[in-house]
């Protein structure tokens, strides 16, 4: 199976094949036609398999055929446990959506607020943000969910560990409740079953 078979935008391709990838990891192969059908995905693997392309680029291929406006709003809300994940998604994002008119920004903690809120105000086709300063900004009327697509919940069990589990419950009140959402874990106890049955509707279960 080739990246060609999953009738990603030619932009999409393109960038891919300049990063080096030839073929798709197990976990692309799994969940990009899932993704793309809009599908709701549980997914259970580890940092290091592919699973971040494995969610972008099928979102990036969404947002390339329905362009839309940001009006300070954004489109995709990706939360991650720590300020390194954080970045290294915003990093990918920022490498597949190369050349394309497309915005990524990043909120994490330890960093001086006013920054991240002006480039919040702007608005993005893709946040990633750590949850404790999403609320902050959240709060301080800063950054605005309501037309958020497509969230996805990154490395869920360290998060559901570092205490994030109420933060990501505020968050979650604050987004539209038509949306897909797509949440990942390298393991399932029953912390994150829990979290999936409240936030997944038919989940297709993407296991490598
Ligand atoms: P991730 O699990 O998303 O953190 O990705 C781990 C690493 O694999 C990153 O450096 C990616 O750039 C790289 N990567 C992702 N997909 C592929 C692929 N299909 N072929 C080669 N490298 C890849």
């Amino acid at each position: 199976m080739q990246f060609d078979d999953f009738d990603l935008h030619a932009s999409i391709l393109a960038n891919v094949a300049k990063l080096g990838y030839e073929t798709p990891t197990p976990i692309q192969r799994e969940a990009i036609p899932h993704v793309k059908q809009r599908r709701d995905v549980m997914g259970l693997a580890q940092t290091g398999t592919g699973k971040t392309a494995a969610f972008l680029l099928p979102i990036i291929d969404r947002f390339l055929r329905e362009p839309k406006p940001l009006r300070g709003s954004a489109r995709c809300l990706v939360v991650a446990p720590t300020r390194e994940l954080a970045e290294q998604i915003a990093q990918s994002a920022k490498d597949y959506t190369a050349g394309m008119r497309m915005r990524t920004a990043t909120v994490y903690g330890g960093v001086s607020l006013s920054p991240q809120a002006a480039n919040l105000r702007r608005g993005a086709d893709i946040l990633v943000a750590c949850p404790g300063r999403l609320l902050d900004h959240l709060n301080q009327g800063n950054a605005n969910l309501s037309s958020v697509e497509v969230l996805v919940l990154d490395e869920a069990d360290h998060m559901f560990d570092m205490g994030f589990l109420p933060d990501i419950r505020k968050i979650l009140a604050k987004l539209p409740a038509e949306r897909q959402t797509l949440l990942f874990s390298a393991t399932m106890p029953e912390s994150i079953r829990g979290l999936a049955g409240e936030t997944l509707k038919d989940p297709a279960l993407v296991k490598i």
